[in-house]
C-alpha cells in the first residue's frame, strides 16, 4: 500500500547513492514497492533518457559550429540513434506503469513540490509520447531531412515548383500528427500545445487579432514619418571587438562563463547540456554591428533562462523552460527591452564608442539610439524590427491555420503571401525566395505549432518586464547604469527557478498577478516609439 510520506532531499540522496550510474540494477526490484523506490526508479530512468538527449544535444551543437563537411552524414546517422534509443527508453511500458503506481504519491504532494511537478510533467510528456507511433515518427524525421535538403536548393533558386509536393506532404503529416491527439477543438491544438502547451488555436487566433488591430496603424504611423538613419551601423566592425563588446555586456547581465560559451554559427541559437553547461553561439558581420551584438544578446536572453534553473532538477524533465513563448520572451526582453532601451545605451555607448572611435566617435548618442532602433516595412521576419516583427508571424500562424483546416492550399501560398504582405505591412516580396521560402520551419517537417511562440514571446516579455519594474521601481535607473542585478533577480526568483514546474499559463498568472495580456505590450511598443518618432 502507498504511503504519505514526505520525501526530504536526504532520502533521495540516499537512494541516488545506491545506485549511482543511473542504471536500473536488481536492487531497486528488491527494494521495490516502498514509494521511494518507485519514485527513485522513475527518476533513474528520465535521468538515463535526458543524458541521451543532452549527449544528442552536444552532438548537434558540435554538427553546427567546429565539425567538418566530411562528418556530416555519419552525424545525422549517430543524432537519429540517440534521438531512438532516448524515444524508445522513455515510452518503455516500464515508465507508464511506475507513473500510474506514483499517482497516489503525487496526490499526496504538494502541487509545486519537486515530486508532485516532477511526477506530473513526465506523465504529460510521456502521454504524448506514446500517443504517437514509432513508424510514423520514422516517416516523419525521413521527409523532414528531404525537404530541409530540398528547401536549400530552392530558396536560392527562387523555385517554389519543386517544393510544393513536399509541402503537400508535410502538411499531410502534420495533419496526421494532429490526428494522434483525438478530443483537440482545432487540428493546429496539438501542434501548439507541444511547444506552447495550455495555449489553442481559437485563444491565440483572437489575441494575434487584437494585437494586429493595434499594430498595424502604429507601423503606418510611423513609417509616415522620416527614416532613421541606420548607416552608423553599416560602417566595418571588426569582428575581434565586436566579440569582446557582446561578451562584455553579457557578463554584466549575468551569463556565466563559468557555465556556460560562446562559439560562432550560420544561425544562431542556445543549447544546453545540463544547467552547469549552457550554451549560446552568435554570426557577426563586419559590415552590420546590430546582427552580432544583437543576436548575442539574444541568445543570452534564452540562456539566463535555463542557467537559472533550479540545480536540484539536474537530469529531469523539470530541468527547462516552460513553453517557446516564456523561452523567447526572455531572449527579447534582454536583447530588446533591455539591450535596445535609451537607458542601456546611455551608459553603454560612450564605451561602444571607445572600441570602435573611428566608427563612431563624431555619432551622437540619439543616432546611435534611433539606429539601433530603426522601423521599417521590410521583407523578411528575421530582420525585422520591434514593431513590425509581429505582423510576419501573424501572416505565418494564421496560414498555416488555414492549410491545417483545409480552407488555403499549399499552392495558393505564394499569391496569399503577396497579398498579405501588401495590406500589413504595405511591401510586398518580387519573388518566393522573400517569400513564402524565407523561413526554414515549414521546411523542417511541421506546419504549426511553431510561429506563434515568438510573439506570445514578445507579448510575455512585456509583461514580465512590467510586472519586475512594479515590483522594483528602480529596474530602469540601474539599467541606465549598467547594472541588471535586481532583474535578474526577479527574474530568477519568478520564472527562472521553477523550469518547468509551472505550465506558461500558471507562471504567467504567479509572476504578473495577470493572465497573458497584450496591453503591457502595446504600452510598451507606444511609449517607446512615440518619443521615437515623435506620434
Ligand atoms: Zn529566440
Amino acid at each position: 500500500m502507498h504511503r504519505k510520506r514526505y520525501l526530504s532531499k536526504r532520502s533521495l540522496y540516499k537512494h541516488q547513492s545506491l545506485c549511482v550510474c543511473g542504471t536500473l540494477s536488481p536492487r531497486h526490484k528488491e527494494i521495490g514497492g516502498s514509494v521511494e523506490a518507485q519514485f527513485e526508479e522513475l527518476q533513474a530512468r528520465l535521468r538515463e533518457v535526458n543524458d541521451l538527449e543532452s549527449a544528442s544535444a552536444l552532438l548537434g551543437w558540435d554538427q553546427t559550429t567546429y565539425m567538418p563537411p566530411g562528418g556530416a552524414e555519419a552525424r545525422g546517422r549517430q543524432m537519429a540513434t540517440l534521438a531512438r534509443i532516448a524515444h524508445e527508453k522513455f515510452t518503455d511500458d516500464a515508465v507508464g506503469k511506475l507513473l500510474d503506481e506514483l499517482k497516489p504519491f503525487e496526490a499526496s504532494q504538494p502541487y509545486d513540490s519537486f515530486a508532485a511537478s516532477l511526477i506530473r510533467v513526465a506523465r504529460h510528456d510521456y502521454d504524448r509520447a506514446i500517443k504517437v507511433p514509432a513508424p510514423f515518427l520514422t516517416e516523419l524525421y525521413t521527409h523532414a531531412a528531404a525537404s530541409y535538403d530540398a528547401w536549400t536548393r530552392a530558396r536560392p533558386a527562387n523555385d517554389f515548383a519543386t517544393v510544393e509536393p513536399i509541402l503537400e506532404k508535410t502538411l499531410d503529416l502534420s495533419r496526421r500528427y494532429a490526428e494522434f491527439f483525438p478530443g483537440y477543438t482545432h487540428i493546429a491544438d496539438p501542434l501548439i500545445d507541444a511547444s506552447d502547451y495550455g495555449m489553442q488555436a481559437a485563444s491565440v487566433r483572437t489575441l494575434f487579432r487584437n494585437l494586429r488591430d493595434q499594430l498595424v496603424p502604429l507601423v503606418q504611423a510611423i513609417t509616415a514619418q522620416p527614416p532613421a538613419d541606420d548607416s552608423c551601423l553599416q560602417l566595418h566592425y571588426p569582428e575581434d571587438q565586436q566579440r569582446a563588446f557582446g561578451e562584455m555586456v553579457i557578463k554584466r547581465y549575468g551569463y556565466d562563463f563559468e557555465r556556460g560559451r560562446q562559439d560562432k554559427t550560420h544561425h544562431p541559437f542556445m543549447t544546453k547540456f545540463s544547467i552547469g553547461d549552457v550554451r549560446i553561439t552568435t554570426r557577426f558581420n563586419e559590415h552590420d554591428l546590430g546582427d552580432g551584438l544583437f543576436s548575442t544578446l539574444h541568445e543570452a536572453g534564452h540562456a539566463l533562462y535555463e542557467q537559472g534553473v533550479n540545480p536540484a532538477f539536474e537530469g529531469t524533465p523539470l530541468a527547462s523552460g516552460t513553453s517557446s513563448g516564456v523561452h523567447e520572451s526572455q531572449s527579447r526582453m534582454w536583447e530588446n527591452i533591455v539591450g535596445r532601451s535609451r537607458g542601456f545605451w546611455q551608459h553603454f555607448y560612450p564605451q561602444l564608442q571607445a572600441v570602435f572611435p573611428q566608427q563612431l566617435g563624431n555619432v551622437d548618442l540619439d543616432t546611435f539610439y534611433r539606429a539601433v532602433n530603426k522601423v521599417q516595412r521590410s521583407l523578411i521576419r528575421v530582420d525585422a524590427d520591434e514593431v513590425t516583427y509581429n505582423l510576419h508571424v501573424m501572416l505565418r500562424f494564421d496560414f498555416e491555420l488555414a492549410m491545417l483546416e483545409g480552407s488555403m492550399r499549399v499552392r495558393d501560398l505564394p499569391d496569399a503571401w503577396h497579398e498579405r504582405m501588401e495590406s500589413d505591412l504595405g511591401v510586398a516580396p518580387p519573388d518566393n525566395r522573400d517569400g513564402v521560402l524565407q523561413d526554414v520551419h515549414w521546411y523542417s517537417g511541421q506546419i504549426g505549432g511553431v510561429f506563434q511562440g515568438y510573439t506570445l514571446g514578445n507579448i510575455l516579455s512585456a509583461q514580465f518586464y512590467e510586472a519586475a519594474t512594479r515590483a522594483n521601481p528602480g529596474i530602469p535607473n540601474e539599467i541606465a547604469r549598467g547594472e541588471f542585478g535586481t532583474l535578474h533577480g526577479w527574474l530568477k526568483e519568478n520564472i527562472y527557478q521553477y523550469g518547468r514546474t509551472f505550465t506558461a499559463p500558471e507562471l504567467v498568472e504567479r509572476a504578473t498577478g495577470s493572465p497573458l495580456s497584450f496591453e503591457p505590450y502595446i504600452r510598451y511598443l507606444r511609449n517607446k516609439f512615440s518619443e521615437l518618432y515623435g506620434l
